[in-house]
């Protein structure tokens, strides 16, 4: 009974309360098993602080009693980086901590706290007519906490970069109970190292992040959106350079999807069709933000996909003519994993490749695969424009889904080793958590690995902040 997870919740519990512990054992299952249902953990208690002093109690407790604390926002990671495997640690979930601080349109900030949900940040910056482009498939769920722990990406950072960029400042409590107040709201500020980026994408290995303080940008009049038809990859890849150019810039999103993908989102999720019935097999849908100072009729996308539709670089098009037709494309994206999922047996990769490499690394991907996988479908889709291919395979139909997962880890592999050679990531945008150790260890540099050791033994000496999650042991 006598462990430092139990001193120390016994003594949270007295300081903080007992309504700021979990306790129902339904609402403490969905805190102890991650996103996808692969790790089933524990924890000695699930703790919701209601504010900084309170995360800031805990973290000195857990470390005086030597307890681990993992921290968790919405748990929507996808490399069960919030869950805790053994049963002893503090899982912190900054769900109460949801408060917009500040909405500062003249600066073009919000001060968030690390629990608010992303959706509702997105709301409140639309309410003051600015735009927070950070957007992805679980943002009804997801905290600003989360986000910048996982550096997340999702579909317009093409145009607005990931959420390192969207970070002015940030509000940690250190493993120890110290407050670093790093707060600020400065564009500029070269005043030694920039503390803050330790903490982006290190999920929540050496913080705690209890506030952010967010850029916002100009709302643009509008966002137009289409889905195209290209003859293959590289068509796709050669089409987001001519979009780009043509446009300056103003691409917010440029995914890629293929007919197999769709076909499997159509069986298996109502109300999804393939609008191009199957006749192509290379799909992108395409989003532009159109400037305010544009005339209300004049249509941007018409202007950058004409000469694409001329030349036969775009062989069919769809252009949305309605939000309610934009965002009936956008289901289909968001079904494919649903598809995928529905036809059982998903293996997943997130990978990024130069994009010039993209239509290169699938067409050798399928080549070698062909030898460990021959009857798995394959189904590349994502973020095209920042080579950020979500290159997911499943079980053919009919085919044997128990001999496909039991060839899984020589196919993760096969995958992994081609992207290593072709000088790209093994996770592009979803992290490490405790599911890509063994990658860490296979395809980061020496060199790299024993740097990053060296940052987390400089924040966290007694290596008690979401143990084994990030760096292999
Ligand atoms: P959690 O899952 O709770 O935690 C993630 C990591 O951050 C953990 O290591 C945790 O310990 C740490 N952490 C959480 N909060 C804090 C905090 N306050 N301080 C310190 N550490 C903390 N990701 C993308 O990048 N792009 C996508 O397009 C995308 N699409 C998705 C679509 C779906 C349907 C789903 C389910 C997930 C998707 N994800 C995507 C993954 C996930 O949504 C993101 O990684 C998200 O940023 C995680 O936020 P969260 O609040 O759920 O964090
Ligand atoms: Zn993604």
């Amino acid at each position: 009974m006598d462990s430092p997870g139990y001193r120390a919740a016994t003594r949270i519990k007295a300081a903080l309360g007992a309504a700021s512990l979990v306790t129902d054992p339904g609402v403490l299952a969905q805190h102890t098993t991650d996103a996808r249902g692969y790790v089933r953990g524990g924890a000695r208690a699930v703790v919701l602080p209601r504010s900084t002093a309170e995360v800031a109690r805990i973290l000195a407790i857990a470390h005086e009693e030597g307890a681990s604390v993992v921290p968790q926002g919405g748990n929507t990671g996808l490399c069960a980086g919030a869950v805790d495997p053994g049963d002893d640690a503090i899982l912190v979930n900054l769900a109460r901590m949801a408060a917009l601080r500040r909405v500062d349109p003249v600066n073009g900030i919000i001060v968030a706290e690390a629990g608010a949900i992303l959706a509702d940040i997105q709301r409140a910056a639309a309410a003051c007519g600015c735009l927070f482009p950070l957007s992805l498939g679980a943002e009804g769920s997801c905290q600003i906490g989360g986000n910048v722990s996982t550096n997340a990406g999702g579909h317009n950072v093409l145009r607005y970069g990931n959420t390192r960029a969207q970070v002015l400042g940030l509000e940690v409590v250190l493993p120890d109970g110290q407050v670093w107040d790093g707060l600020r709201a400065l564009r500029k500020d070269n005043s030694g190292y920039d503390l803050k980026q330790l903490f982006i994408g290190a999920e929540g290995t050496l913080g705690i992040v209890t506030a952010v303080t967010l850029a916002l940008q100009p709302a643009p009049q509008r966002r137009e959106t289409a889905l195209l038809a290209t003859a293959d990859l590289e068509g796709a890849v050669a089409l987001l350079a001519a979009c780009r150019t043509r446009a300056s810039g103003l691409v917010s999103a440029f995914e890629y999807m293929t007919a197999g993908g769709i076909a499997l989102a159509a069986r298996h999720v109502p109300g999804i069709v393939d609008p191009f019935a199957g006749r192509h097999g290379h799909l992108v849908l395409l989003e532009l933000d159109v400037p305010a100072a544009l005339p209300a009729d004049f249509s941007l996308l018409e202007a950058v996909l004409a000469p694409a539709l001329e030349s036969g670089q775009v062989l069919d098009a769809i252009v949305a003519g309605s939000v309610s037709q934009q965002a009936a494309l956008w289901r289909i994206r968001e079904a494919l994993v649903a598809g995928m999922k529905a036809a059982g047996g998903v293996i997943a990769h997130d990978v990024a490749l130069p994009i010039d490499r993209l239509a290169a690394f699938v067409a050798e991907g399928a080549q070698r695969l062909a030898a460990v996988a021959p009857d798995a479908l394959l189904l590349p889709f994502g973020h095209l424009g920042d080579g950020n291919l979500h290159y997911n395979l499943c079980n053919a139909p009919g085919g044997d889904a128990a001999a496909l997962q039991s060839r899984r880890a020589a196919i993760t592999r096969a995958v992994l080793d081609l992207v290593a050679e072709m000088q790209g990531s093994f996770s592009a945008e979803h992290g490490v958590g405790q599911l890509k150790l063994a990658e860490m260890l296979r395809y980061k540099a020496p060199l790299e690995l024993a740097l990053m050791r060296r940052v987390k033994a400089a924040l966290d000496p007694a290596g008690r902040l979401n143990p084994g999650k990030v760096l292999p042991p």
